[in-house]
């Protein structure tokens, strides 16, 4: 039997963590004891860690199931870098490779084994039967929600899954997922087997993240705005087709940022370059579509920003989530508006499935909802996620804005009454480019001699489009479906324009940010130009030489955290480095002289 000391020591000992998480400790004696379990907990949370720990404490193999490449590779050069024997299997390698896999598993020191489900399960079986001689210890399944039809990331290679309790009646599985949807729930369970295994739910609050969320009015504009404020960090920008992935890469590139898209339309050589470069820190900013991010375990991604409404609230937790993971404070900024809702509710159709085309458009209108509100927007992800939130979180766009109720009768008379005079319907822009005067072709003889044809010069673009979409959205004015929407005047908008009515507006007003402290112990940020800074950059090209020469990711070797703590703490020698976060005894070997090198010779 295996003390909770036996435990703390490995994890110091491999990973120079001091403790456990708090979610992660259930699980784990759960999963010492040798039973089944269902671990729910949300990205960056610490899945890993669950069946890591107790494979290396434990004498046989463990089993990962996992449905990416990318995403085993970069698990098993961090487990080799801490000292742990682990290895994968997939389809790219020569027979003699995976004969020198099984050897060394052969050899017993192999403490895991990752393997996608589709190379698991096929056809042929030999592989499985090899398994099957060979003492396993448990069957951790990585991203379990894949299983599912009803989640968010389907994968028919992982129904096949289902058989595993026949091919290995005694061996204990470990499901792990981010995603906490009910029905998906329900589906692992049934698939996996997993009727009385322990379930654990986490919390989905992931504090070091901010969200905000803006209509999209000039997108690039924005998103030059946006990250002028993380000039070197890294980051990850979403867009909706390949097109505009380019696009924006190339004005990223213009502005003179180190930027590069991602998406299918790349050969697979080419997206695993610009992948390593990422996470080398020699490209900062991905534009990509969703296609890329599953595979990437990359701590210090600073912000993740979508240029349009994601599908649904599960793929949008996961993708912010993305940023953060080494716990410090990181942004999701989200742009939605224009067609966003429209086009996507076109993707929402699954052939020859209503059930599954309404689940899928449910999730897109509450994701909708969501750009759309003003209330605390973490309430409103936790709540989706089935938590209450009972104070608002003080760390996002709608905590930090306060909503001040208007008369904006005169304003809304302005517009209402440039959409009287037309002619024709058109969209809010084109009434929006009139009430500001502009002499754009577009913008006919006619409709330049309008008495109101800028009247509202005065105000920005952004300005008028928010009163427009709050007019629509409050019932003064319609908009019409389809394609291209157009506004059109209905009754109340006739009482407002004959004074019969007054129209309360809710205007921003920025205010400072009442940030209040996070729930994590925050690592400072340092100053431009202080000592700590200094030490930070000097310390940081020690790592990039160090991840070179081992040939893994920088943060692979130590993360921003760890570096950030050296800076503070200033430890002196080897001994010291025990109590840095990250520095596990082989870490401390491998890489500890050459940190305290460059820790000293700053401070001379
Ligand atoms: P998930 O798979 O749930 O998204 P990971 O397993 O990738 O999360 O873990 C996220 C980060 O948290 C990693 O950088 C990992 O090293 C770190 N981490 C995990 N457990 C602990 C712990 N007990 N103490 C400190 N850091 C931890
Ligand atoms: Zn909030």
């Amino acid at each position: 039997m295996l003390h909770a000391q036996d435990i703390l020591t490995c994890l110091n000992h491999y990973w120079g963590y001091p403790d456990l998480r708090p979610a992660q400790k259930p699980v784990i004696a759960e999963v010492m004891q040798g039973n089944n379990a269902l671990v729910i907990m949300p990205t960056g949370g610490g899945k890993s860690m669950c069946y890591q720990l107790p494979a290396v404490l434990r004498s046989g193999l463990t089993l990962v199931i996992s449905p990416l490449i990318a995403l085993m590779k970069d698990q098993v050069d961090d487990l080799r870098l801490k000292g742990i024997d682990a290895a994968y299997l997939n389809s790219s390698q020569s027979t003699e490779e995976s004969n020198r896999i099984f050897n060394a598993i052969g050899d017993g020191k192999m403490k895991l084994l990752y393997i996608a489900p589709e190379r698991l399960m096929s056809l042929k079986g030999a592989l499985l039967e090899r398994l099957k001689t060979i003492k396993i210890d448990m069957i951790a399944v990585d991203e379990a929600h894949c299983i599912s039809s009803w989640g968010h990331d389907f994968r028919p290679a992982y129904t096949k899954l289902k058989d595993l309790s026949t091919h290995f009646p005694d061996t204990p599985v470990l499901a792990l997922t981010a995603t906490a949807d009910h029905a998906t729930k329900q589906d692992i369970i049934r698939q996996l087997g997993l009727e009385n295994a322990a379930l654990f739910e986490n919390s989905f609050d992931r504090p070091e993240i901010h969200y905000t969320a803006k209509p999209r009015i000039d997108e690039v504009a924005q998103l030059l705005e946006f990250i002028a404020h993380h000039p070197s960090e890294s980051g990850i920008v979403y867009c909706l087709s390949r097109k505009r992935t380019q696009e924006m890469a190339d004005r990223l590139q213009e502005a003179g940022y180190k930027a590069e898209c991602y998406h299918a339309g790349l050969s697979s050589q080419e997206r695993m370059e610009r992948q390593e470069q990422f996470i080398r820190d020699e490209i900062n900013i991905m534009v990509a579509t969703i296609a890329f991010g599953m595979g990437i375990d990359k701590n210090n991604v600073r912000y993740v920003v979508h240029m349009n409404l994601p599908k649904n609230i599960e793929g949008y937790y996961q993708e912010t989530g993305r940023a953060g993971r080494d716990g410090l404070d990181s942004k999701a900024l989200l742009l939605h508006g224009g067609g966003d809702f429209r086009t996507l509710s076109t993707h929402c159709e699954v052939d020859g499935n209503l059930d599954q085309s309404n689940v899928m458009l449910g999730k897109l209108r509450r994701m909708q909802d969501f750009a759309d509100s003003r209330v605390c927007r973490r309430k409103i992800l936790l709540q989706y996620f089935g938590e209450e939130l009972k104070e608002d979180c003080g760390n996002c766009d709608n905590c930090e804005t306060t909503f001040e109720q208007h008369d904006g009768t005169e304003d809304a008379q302005k517009l209402l009454s440039t959409v009287a005079r037309l002619e024709w319907s058109y969209g809010l822009a084109h009434i929006v480019d009139i009430l500001r005067g502009s002499q754009a072709q577009k913008i006919t003889a006619a409709q330049q001699a309008l008495s109101t044809h800028g009247i509202g010069a005065d105000k920005s673009k952004q300005h008028w489009m928010s009163i427009g979409k709050e007019l629509i959205q409050q019932g003064w004015l319609n908009q019409s479906v389809g394609k291209f929407p157009v506004v059109e005047l209905n009754g109340r908008s006739w009482k407002v324009l004959r004074g019969q009515a007054q129209v309360m507006l809710t205007a921003f007003k920025e205010t400072k940010p009442i940030k209040k402290s996070g729930k994590r112990a925050q690592t400072p940020d340092f100053e431009a130009g202080s000592d700590n800074q200094m030490r930070f950059e000097a310390l940081r090209s020690v790592r990039t030489q160090l991840a070179k020469t081992s040939n893994v990711p920088a943060y692979l070797v130590l993360s921003d955290r760890s570096l950030k703590e050296l800076c503070t703490e200033l430890p002196q020698t080897l001994a010291d480095l025990e109590s840095v976060n990250g520095f596990g005894k082989v870490k401390i070997e491998k890489f500890g002289q050459a940190f305290l090198d460059a820790l000293h010779q700053t401070n001379v």
